[in-house]
């Protein structure tokens, strides 16, 4: 049987810099090592970090965003800013 590697986007989530962000390189098996400098969706050089309690961090916006977009998935309401 051949090794079927699920990916539903071409993204994945992973904390770095205090905040979780979307990152659109091929997710390594069992994640990025700590400290791993990867570029984010939003621009930002991030390294990241597996700690627990980084992934309790806000999700970057930016990244959301995009993440969003590239998933073709609507942003839900509440989650943009208010266009009033
Ligand atoms: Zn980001």
């Amino acid at each position: 049987m051949g090794e079927t590697r699920y990916r539903p986007h071409p993204f994945s989530w992973s904390p770095g810099e205090g905040r979780r962000h979307a990152i659109g390189e091929a997710r390594p098996p069992g994640g990025w090592p700590d400290g791993t400098e990867v570029t984010a969706l939003c621009g930002d050089g991030i390294r990241t970090d597996n700690s627990t309690f980084a992934w309790f961090w806000p999700t970057c916006p930016d990244c959301n965003v995009k993440a969003h977009h590239l998933a073709k998935i609507p942003m839900t309401p509440g989650s943009q800013a208010p266009s009033s």
